[in-house]
């Protein structure tokens, strides 16, 4: 009975304001995570309608799912750097670009380009911070030994990976200027490096400065940015009421009895809770002391001033009260004329949502 429900018209929106602030540069759509949680493929569709035909994949049946389905001449970069030989000849296959950020990895793809007789197109990664894939950029030497020396490699694109572009402007032009002083030496020594791209939703959003050739984005499609952005979630979880009850003064609700009720109230029950993915965040890896101990002071300070969670009900505001449970949460709803049955909105990172399905609407 619950859907999450992705709104076709807020998404055409999201994706015509990034346009608009894209101007001439392209913008190459990541649809890793089964598209942040909305469906790759009709994600997918819907940017390839407003004229997008760049994009991004983590995973081979990603770029799979794009070349079955009619995506046959766009472009698609593999973000992900892959050494299995495999899964390379899959992705030769169906014609994705590949990611380089190491010398191994370049001779791996050379040597299977050459045993198919064919050139394959590659983006060099620069490891500018992230530390995860990525030349380092003193590894110069490296980099134009690719050129040199891997003759069934067509070098079309150079690429970085802001870590911190949300949240620090300091670090992140250090690694812009980092990441354009390893394109500039490799202009400089005599290499074409195609197209320099670097911006993910934070940075194409906060630096315009840094969109070169092209920007990366995901996040943004959505409208889910961590700091205002002038763009809208694009889906919300619909469910209905699935109980009303009037309770009297002192009576509780949820577990732990964390809420009671101050005087005589009504109260709804929302079939969603955090099996759901309802007021669920990312979860720290608690194998690590550092992150245990991270996680207990974040909680320490949720503790004292968590946000309220609210729900619509017909549109209107209805605090979440109690603790949430698996499966259900209540809501305060003394102020409404509240029935089974009403019509419920809420928001849940689609990235979360679980359990229900995901449909796509006009309105
Ligand atoms: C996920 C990812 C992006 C998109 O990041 P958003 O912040 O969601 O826009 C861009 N580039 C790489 C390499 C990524 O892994």
């Amino acid at each position: 009975m619950s859907s999450y429900v992705v709104s076709r018209e807020l998404l055409e929106r999201n994706i015509k304001e990034l346009k608009k602030r894209a101007g001439q540069v392209p913008i190459w759509a990541v649809i890793k995570g089964d598209g942040y949680g909305i469906g790759a493929l009709p994600l997918a569709e819907l940017l390839h309608g407003q004229g997008i035909d760049h994009f991004c994949v983590t995973e081979l049946r990603e770029a799979e799912l794009l070349r079955a389905n009619g995506f046959e001449t766009e472009s698609i970069l593999m973000l992900r750097e892959i050494r299995d030989r495999e899964t390379l000849h899959c992705l030769l296959d169906q014609r994705a670009i590949l990611t380089v950020g190491s010398l191994e990895t370049a001779a791996i793809i050379n040597d299977i380009a050459a045993h198919r007789s064919d050139i394959a197109q590659i983006h060099l990664k620069v490891d500018t911070g992230m530390g995860r894939y990525g030349f380092l950029p003193d590894q110069l030497d490296q980099l134009q030994q690719v050129y040199r020396e891997m003759k069934n490699l067509a070098v079309c694109g150079i690429y970085t990976h802001f870590n911190c572009a949300f949240n620090n402007e300091e670090l992140t032009r250090q690694e812009f200027d980092v990441f354009m002083q390893v394109v500039t030496a490799l202009h400089t020594a005599g290499f074409e490096t195609g197209i320099a791209h670097c911006c993910n939703s934070s940075a194409f959003l906060k630096y315009p400065e840094m969109h070169l050739d092209g920007v990366r984005l995901g996040s943004a499609l959505l409208g889910r940015m961590s700091f205002p952005a002038g763009l809208r979630p694009v889906g919300y979880v619909q469910t209905e009421v699935e109980a009303v009850r009037l309770l009297p003064a002192g009576h509780t609700t949820g577990y732990g009895a964390l809420w009671k009720a101050k005087q005589d109230c009504k109260i709804a029950i929302i079939p969603v809770g955090w099996y759901h993915g309802f007021q669920v965040s990312c979860k720290p890896d608690m194998s690590r002391k550092r992150d245990c101990l991270r996680a207990a002071l974040s909680a320490l300070k949720g503790l004292l001033k968590r946000p309220a969670a609210y729900v619509l009900i017909k549109g209107k505001k209805c605090k979440v009260i109690g603790a949430i449970g698996m499966l259900h949460c209540a809501v305060e709803v003394s102020h409404l004329d509240c029935r089974v049955g009403d019509l419920v909105e809420l928001q849940i990172n689609p990235l979360h949502v679980k359990g229900m399905p995901i449909v796509y609407k006009e309105l």
